[in-house]
C-alpha cells in the first residue's frame, strides 16, 4: 500500500522511455532522436520570443501555430488541435474519444505508450497480432470495438501500414474513432492528413520530436474533423489550458515554416538508414524495412538482450524491450553516419565473442 496515493494509482505501472545519460561521447541511438539540430530559424525564433512577455500566458489555442499547419496542409484551424508533445495529444484523445463501453483495438506489437493510457483510464483492450513479418493485418479490426489506434508507421518495427487496407478499415469502421499516429511519418511513408476531410471518425497525429528534430521543445498535433477536435479541446481545458508555452509556440511555427531545412534533413536520416541497413545486414542481421527514423534488426546466432548490454558497455545506446515476440530485436536509432558507422564497429567486436550467442 503507498500511502496517500489515490487507489487507482496503487499498481499503475508508467511507460518507460529509453534512458537519457550525461555521458560524455556516448553514441545515443535508443531514443529515436534526430541526430541533426532544428531548424536554425526555429532557434532563431525561440531566443527572440525569450524576452519579457513570458511574464503573460501563451495563446491558450496556440492559434498562430494551427494557422501555419493549416495552411501547409490546405486544412483550417478547427481541423487542428496542438499540445505538449504528441504523447499529450495522445494521453487527450484516448481520455476524450476512447474511454467506451467497448474495449478499443491496437496491435500487440506497438508503441508501448498506449496500454499505459489504458490502465490510466480504465479503458478495456484487445490486441489483434501482428503477423509473423511483423504485419499489422488490418482485417483483424473488423469487430465491434470502442475505437482503433494503429501508429503507421508502427514503432518499434517501422513498418508502415499499406494504405489500401486502411482505407477500407475506415470505409468499414465507421462507428468508432480510429486514431493513426504518424510520429515517423515523415520518414518515408505516406500521411493520411488529407483524408480527415473524408472520414469524420480520423484522427491523425504527428509530433515535432523525430522528423523536426525538437523532441526537447514538446510540440505535437492532431489533424481531425472539427468534432473531434473540439472533443480534444474540451479535454485539454478541462486539465491545463495553457500546454504550449511562448518559446514552443514560437519555434514550432518557424520550424514547420522551413520547409527546404525539414526536406533536407529528411533525406538524410533516410539515406543514412538504407546505408545502416546494409551494414547490418552483412553482419548477418536481419532487418525489417523501415518508414522510421530507426530500423528493427534481430541476428539469428547472438542474443538480442546480451547485445545490448555489450554495447552499453561500449557507450553505444541501442534500445531493447523485453517483451514477448520481440525479445531477439533491437530497437535502432538512425544516427549521423559517422554514428552509425560507430555502432557497427563496435558490433562486429561483439560479434567475435562467444559470450554473446543465444
Ligand atoms: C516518439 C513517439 C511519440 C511521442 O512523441 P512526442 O511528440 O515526443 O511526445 C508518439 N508516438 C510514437 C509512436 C512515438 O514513437
Amino acid at each position: 500500500m503507498r500511502k496517500f496515493w489515490s487507489p487507482a494509482f496503487q499498481d499503475l505501472r508508467p511507460y518507460v522511455a529509453g534512458e537519457q545519460l550525461a555521458i560524455p561521447d556516448l553514441i545515443k541511438l535508443n531514443t529515436n532522436e534526430n541526430p541533426y539540430p532544428p531548424s536554425p530559424a526555429a532557434l532563431a525564433a525561440i531566443r527572440t520570443a525569450a524576452n519579457a512577455d513570458l511574464r503573460l500566458y501563451p495563446d491558450p489555442e496556440g492559434l498562430a501555430l494551427r494557422r501555419a499547419l493549416a495552411k501547409r496542409h490546405g486544412l483550417s484551424t478547427d481541423q487542428i488541435f496542438v499540445g505538449n508533445g504528441s504523447d499529450e495529444v495522445l494521453a487527450l484523445a484516448f481520455l476524450a474519444l476512447l474511454r467506451q463501453p467497448r474495449p478499443i483495438l491496437f496491435p500487440d506489437i506497438t508503441y508501448s505508450f498506449y496500454p499505459v493510457y489504458c490502465q490510466l483510464y480504465g479503458i478495456g483492450y484487445i490486441n489483434p497480432p501482428v503477423d509473423a513479418d511483423y504485419r499489422i493485418r488490418t482485417e483483424d479490426y473488423r469487430h465491434d470495438n470502442g475505437g482503433i489506434v494503429l501508429a503507421h508507421p508502427n514503432a518499434p518495427t517501422g513498418r508502415a501500414l499499406e494504405l489500401p487496407n486502411l482505407r477500407a478499415l475506415l470505409e468499414y469502421n465507421t462507428g468508432s474513432a480510429v486514431i493513426v499516429d504518424e510520429a515517423y511519418v515523415d520518414f518515408g511513408a505516406d500521411s493520411v492528413v488529407s483524408w480527415i476531410r473524408e472520414f469524420p471518425q480520423l484522427l491523425v497525429i504527428q509530433t515535432l520530436s523525430k522528423s523536426r528534430a525538437l523532441a526537447g521543445l514538446r510540440v505535437g498535433f492532431a489533424f481531425g474533423d472539427s468534432n473531434l477536435i473540439e472533443a480534444l479541446r474540451t479535454a485539454k481545458d478541462s486539465f491545463n489550458s495553457y500546454p504550449l508555452d511562448r518559446l514552443a509556440l514560437a519555434g514550432a511555427v518557424a520550424a514547420i515554416e522551413d520547409e527546404p531545412y525539414f526536406e533536407r534533413m529528411r533525406h538524410h536520416v533516410m539515406e543514412s538508414r538504407t546505408r545502416l541497413t546494409r551494414g547490418l545486414e552483412q553482419m548477418g542481421f536481419a532487418v525489417i524495412p523501415s518508414h522510421a527514423n530507426f530500423v528493427f534488426a534481430t541476428h539469428p546466432r547472438y542474443d538480442a538482450a546480451k547485445l545490448q548490454a555489450e554495447l552499453r558497455q561500449r557507450n553505444v545506446l541501442v534500445r531493447h524491450f523485453a517483451k514477448p515476440r520481440i525479445d531477439q530485436h533491437l530497437r535502432i536509432s538512425v544516427g549521423t553516419d559517422t554514428e552509425c558507422d560507430i555502432l557497427l564497429a563496435r558490433l562486429s567486436e561483439i560479434l567475435g565473442e562467444s559470450a554473446v550467442s543465444r
